[in-house]
């Protein structure tokens, strides 16, 4: 399975979750199919045959430069992607924002300077893409028989509930908030726009801001798997964990000085 076209049957439709599996001999549950599914572009779905044709990026602007196979990949990604204009709307929407293309553009690019992290990046994509699996998406789903919160159970779990107005996340931030004043010395004050997208006007100073939001949705995430109340505790072990592990890519690679613009008074 390599092409779009691959999950479609004779008729353009996507396969189910049972014909796929069975097809492709794949290991994947429902919440992954659903995840594929969720993150075709609209615009693809019902255009079978513009698909097949051949990507072809323009490698003439590449001809001055030393070909590495991230420089082609990166040439193949920009031929293949879409600005994901209807997630945009409805995060505009939702939110009652105004933010234009570029400014969403910046968000998308702060997805991948925050961190090197793949697990973050993935929890990062997902919530941008609204995709992430909160019980109202697994309640969608036919996954699980209800909607509510996993900490309050009293409100449905949104992205916006889940990681900002719930109680009990509340509570978090606001222990992640006296823990970075402690600690460091650092008022980490936020809006929901900033707990969901990050601090994507700065490239350099603001990111151990944004490593700690993150860590911290990494952390509400997996206390919610896990049926617990978001833990402080937790969220310093994974935010020293992520950061040790950049101290030492960045000791092999001789690159100490981006560490440390990065992690600022964290480091
Ligand atoms: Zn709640």
């Amino acid at each position: 399975m390599n092409y779009y076209k691959d999950l479609l049957d004779t008729n353009g439709k996507i396969y189910n979750f049972d014909t796929l599996s069975h097809k492709y001999g794949l290991h994947g549950n429902v919440l992954h199919y659903h995840s594929l599914v969720a993150a075709i572009p609209l615009h693809w779905k019902g255009k079978k045959k513009t698909l097949e044709k051949t990507v072809s990026p323009n490698f003439d602007k590449l001809k001055c430069k030393t070909f590495k196979s991230r420089t082609i990949y990166t040439a193949l990604i920009k031929a293949v992607s879409s600005f994901p204009e209807n997630t945009v709307a409805k995060w505009n929407e939702y939110l009652g924002l105004d933010l234009d293309n570029e400014a969403w553009q910046s968000i998308f690019q702060n997805l991948y300077t925050t961190s090197m992290s793949a697990q973050l990046r993935a929890l990062q994509y997902k919530i941008l893409h609204r995709t992430l699996a909160t019980n109202r998406m697994l309640h969608i789903w036919n996954i699980i028989d209800h909607e509510l919160c996993s900490f309050c159970m009293t409100e449905t779990e949104t992205l916006t509930h889940l990681f900002y107005h719930c109680n009990f996340t509340k509570n978090f931030w606001a222990k992640v908030k006296s823990y970075a004043y402690d600690e460091f010395h650092i008022d980490l004050e936020f809006s929901i726009k900033d707990v969901l997208f990050g601090n994507y006007d700065d490239n350099t100073e603001g990111k151990y801001y944004d490593m700690m939001i993150i860590a911290g949705k990494w952390t509400i995430f997996q206390c919610k798997v896990a049926c617990c109340n978001p833990s402080i505790e937790y969220f310093i072990k994974k935010l020293n964990e992520f950061k040790g592990i950049e101290l030492k890519l960045a000791e092999q690679n001789n690159n100490l000085f981006q560490y440390y613009l990065k992690w600022g008074p964290l480091a």
